[in-house]
């Protein structure tokens, strides 16, 4: 068990479907802190770093696309184990394979226009947080609800 933080954004098509506010809320609800959040117009130049594992694709050009059609909202979570809860609360890829209850499950019908991009390891967190954020940019406040959220044990 760790403290760690984790990058997520909430993609084009959260925005586009004013669905931002009710993401984040179900992030807030389940205990994570929310350390930095901001708008951002994401760039050709900034998505093909980030998504430079999927250069090979054919729909790689598609996605950086996608992701250009709106702003995004960057969230840097912060929790015990956030990396993979943050995932496990996301979903699978696609969304039509989601089980529901999670994010994708309950938002979105796409393999692409899926709601929310989440690290997916503490390296990957660790370099994307670096890459949406500036370091004054992320927050540790005191989160007066954390002995609630944990046992003593946990973190
Ligand atoms: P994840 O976002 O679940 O970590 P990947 O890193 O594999 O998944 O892919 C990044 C993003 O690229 C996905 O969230 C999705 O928007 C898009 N994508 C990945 N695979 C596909 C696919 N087979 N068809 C369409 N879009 C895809």
């Amino acid at each position: 068990m760790a403290l760690e933080k984790t990058l997520v954004l909430l993609k084009p098509c959260t925005i586009q479907r004013a669905i931002a506010g009710e993401i984040i809320s179900i992030f807030e609800k389940k205990g994570l802190k929310i350390c930095g959040m901001k708008m951002m117009q994401l760039t050709d130049e900034i998505l093909s770093e980030h998504y430079a594992h999927l250069a090979e694709k054919p729909f790689f050009q598609r996605v950086k696309n996608s992701m250009m059609t709106a702003p995004v909202v960057a969230l840097c979570l912060e929790g015990v184990d956030a990396i993979a809860a943050v995932r496990a609360l996301a979903g699978p890829t696609n969304g039509r394979n989601a089980a529901p209850g999670t994010i994708r499950g309950s938002y979105c019908m796409s393999f692409q226009e899926n709601i929310v991009h989440a690290s997916d390891s503490p390296e990957t967190a660790a370099a994307e947080l670096k890459r949406f954020f500036k370091p004054e940019e992320i927050f540790d406040w005191n989160q007066c609800t954390f002995n609630y959220l944990y046992a003593n044990d946990e973190f």
